[in-house]
């Protein structure tokens, strides 16, 4: 995706405290394997993603639910279909733009939404539990579908 400055993060979320925030340095973020940017919180419940869409750029503000609790279990990223053998994956919601909080929305995703650098392998972290054999353009055309199906149920397009 399109490289930003971390003051262009800020701005694409003006409703945002910047301690709230904490967004990225984007000098030091290697914008070219990126389909999206999403980073969490270091408090751990809140999380972020901007998206690419047609020439705009949209922006998620999701709480992350915590994945420790009954026994280690695998989980598959609706995003970027990784499946994580054990706590790699972490419940993220995000409530439905318009709706006053009424309807809420949520998936299992990758924890750290680093989907964009697993499905270019470069995570250094064992492959997943289910090694997948079609290639990186696919893996890429079916992560910015999800992106974009997200987007829809967040009523963000
Ligand atoms: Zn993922």
């Amino acid at each position: 995706m399109q490289a930003l400055t971390t003051e262009q993060i800020i701005e694409l979320f003006p409703q945002r405290k910047l301690r709230e925030l904490a967004p990225p340095n984007g000098e030091a973020v290697d914008w070219g394997v990126l389909d999206y940017l999403g980073w969490v919180h270091p408090s751990g419940h809140l999380a972020y993603a901007v998206v690419p869409y047609a020439d705009e750029l949209k922006t998620l503000t999701l709480r992350r639910s915590a994945n420790d609790e009954g026994p280690p279990r695998s989980h598959m990223c609706s995003w970027c279909n990784f499946v994580h053998r054990a706590r790699g994956a972490a419940m993220f919601c995000a409530t439905v733009a318009g709706t006053d909080g009424r309807r809420i929305i949520g998936n299992m995703l990758c924890s750290n939404l680093d989907c964009s650098v697993r499905i270019r392998n470069l995570t250094g972290d064992m492959p997943g539990f289910m090694p997948e054999t079609i290639n990186l353009e696919h893996k890429i055309a079916r992560l910015e579908n999800a992106l974009l199906v997200f987007l829809s149920r967040a009523n963000k397009l």
